[in-house]
């Protein structure tokens, strides 16, 4: 099989009411934005996959993209990790793009992608992932009312100036809630966004700290303490803390989490497909992890594709028992929005995620609503690629070039 077209398409969802991420401190999104690709096969097969953005900021890429994978063999894994590896030495990362394959090689062989990797169809228990850090008072009503609909365990954030109101916030939720849900904390210090507040980064002390209060407040797990590449300072951190140290989500995939085991950085690695080298690399992540005993929950706050993705790991790892992350905040970061393009994504009354059985990665474009919220800014073909080379260099040029790749 080969690739004969890309296209690409900025999305934008807006959002019903204004979502302030813990993680971009005094950030307004009003937005939910993603660049969208579609891969198009000489047997009609189309793949999708979508990576966040900010904005329009992905407006060149497909210049870049269409001479690295038209042509190429989508089925071929190794060799499209390596030329998105390529593609991003001039700047981005494009390991987003991977699960586009995946996509493919599922709907080619009728079936979901997480049965080709090795998983079954099972319900997957989901964890309440809060996205702002709210007056700790009000969360623990939306927390009780939370537990109400079925989830378990929730994931809160600390993202204060000082230690003392960080700790404070966990202890004052702890009290009121911990005995009725499992408490994560996501300090979101991995990789620090300061466009607006300029919110000071933790370093081994503060991290150790809080850490002992964490330990005294029965939260289950810490979320990057620290800065995703102080790979000495997370593993003494994982050392002396009680609680479950837990990282990688945004690393850039298996090049830099091998050095996370060997360091023993963690004791829950959380790599987002998305950002972390694809499916492919984080496979190697979850074989690691079973080997080192070490235990396996992804990111997945980006859009409902990602969703997904990651989603699809989780159920290729058939032993994993740990909730995934379902990224929900009331009013604003809400599953319609959250997905735009797609299908809205609910766990049942019991906090449960039900499998999806369709081929590929599971979920199906709305092309109404893709309409509705996204521009496509991108599209080459075969024939485009060609005529474009020709033009560029000459016809002598772009047949000798034709010639050299097909020779190879
Ligand atoms: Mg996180």
């Amino acid at each position: 099989m080969k690739i004969t077209a890309i296209e690409l398409y900025h999305v934008s969802v807006p959002l019903k009411e204004i979502f302030w991420p813990t993680w971009i401190p005094g950030y307004p999104q009003t937005h939910n934005r993603f660049t969208l690709i579609k891969i198009c096969t000489d047997e009609g097969i189309e793949g999708y996959s979508a990576g966040s953005a900010m904005g329009t900021e992905r407006q060149g890429l497909g210049d870049l993209l269409g001479g690295y994978l038209i042509g190429s063999d989508p089925t071929d894994i190794d060799r499209i990790q390596n030329l998105l590896k390529q593609a991003g030495f001039l700047g981005w990362r494009n390991f987003w793009i991977e699960p586009a394959c995946w996509d493919i090689i599922g709907k080619k062989e009728n079936k979901p992608v997480y049965e080709l990797l090795g998983g079954k169809a099972r319900p997957v228990p989901v964890y309440l992932s809060t996205g702002e850090m709210h007056d700790p008072v009000k969360r623990i009503d939306e927390l009780l009312a939370m537990k109400e609909k079925g989830y378990k365990t929730a994931k809160l954030r600390v993202k204060n100036p000082t230690l003392e109101e960080d700790i404070r916030h966990i202890e004052v939720i702890s009290k009121a809630v911990g005995d009725q849900m499992v408490l994560g904390v996501d300090a979101n210090q991995g990789w620090l966004v300061s466009i607006v507040d300029r919110i000071p980064a933790w370093d081994l002390e503060r991290a150790k700290e809080f850490a002992t209060a964490c330990h005294h407040n029965n939260i289950e797990w810490i979320e990057e303490p620290l800065d995703s590449r102080d790979y000495d300072g997370n593993a003494a951190l994982k050392k002396f803390s009680k609680v479950k140290i837990s990282g990688a989500e945004l690393n850039y995939g298996w090049d830099e989490i091998k050095i996370m085991f060997e360091k023993d950085c963690f004791d829950v690695y959380q790599p987002d497909a998305m950002f972390a080298g694809g499916i492919a690399q984080v496979m190697k992540v979850i074989e690691t992890c079973k080997e080192k005993k070490r235990l396996y929950s992804p990111h997945t706050w980006t859009n409902g594709i990602g969703f997904y993705v990651n989603w699809n790991l989780v159920l290729a790892d058939t032993t994993n028992k740990k909730p995934l992350e379902f990224p929900l905040e009331e009013p604003s970061w809400i599953p319609e929005q959250r997905e735009g393009i797609i299908d809205p994504v609910l766990p049942d009354s019991d906090g449960m995620l039900q499998p999806f059985k369709r081929p590929g990665l599971g979920f199906e474009i709305d092309k109404r609503l893709l309409k509705k919220y996204g521009k496509r800014f991108f599209k080459i073909t075969e024939t485009g690629l060609k005529l474009k080379v020709i033009r560029e260099k000459g016809i002598k040029e772009a047949l000798k070039l034709k010639a050299r790749k097909e020779g190879n």
